[in-house]
């Protein structure tokens, strides 16, 4: 691995961190349990207590992005990114749990918020990947 690419990791790193941080401690998508505010879990609904928090990428993930030149902020955004439980996190992969994500991420974030950030990375794919998010989001109701 070069200086540059290494670099890059780091970059991933350090904005990944930051926005779970954040996350972790966003009154939108904390609730007050008997051990203080926790962070709610996209999936299920109920606190992360005890554990730490799982982020997940909902919208367009690394997996999307992998190979293109696009950086690490375009994906690790909050109008992206939710927090699970472990158990949870192997549950979101199925149709049924990334709704439950997306539901979650327009209760938390609002629609016109995530439709903005989607029309404004959309420049950086060749393909129809981000228009097709932006006709999913637009059918949740
Ligand atoms: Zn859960």
């Amino acid at each position: 691995m070069g200086v540059k690419s290494s670099q890059k990791q780091n970059d991933l790193f350090d904005v990944r961190n930051r926005l779970k941080t954040q996350l972790v401690s966003d009154p939108k998508r904390t609730v007050f349990t008997k051990d203080g505010y926790k962070p709610v879990c996209a999936f299920c609904g109920l606190p992360i207590i005890g554990i730490a928090p799982m982020m997940h990428e909902v919208w367009i993930t690394r997996g999307d992005v992998m190979g293109c030149d696009i950086p690490p902020s375009v994906t690790f955004t909050r109008e992206n990114c939710v927090l699970l439980h472990p158990r949870c996190n192997v549950s979101v992969h199925t149709k049924r749990g990334q709704r439950h994500c997306k539901n979650f991420l327009v209760a938390a974030e609002g629609k016109p918020n995530i439709r903005k950030w989607l029309e404004k990375i959309d420049e950086y794919f060749k393909s129809d990947l981000v228009l097709a998010e932006i006709r999913e989001l637009d059918s949740i109701s």
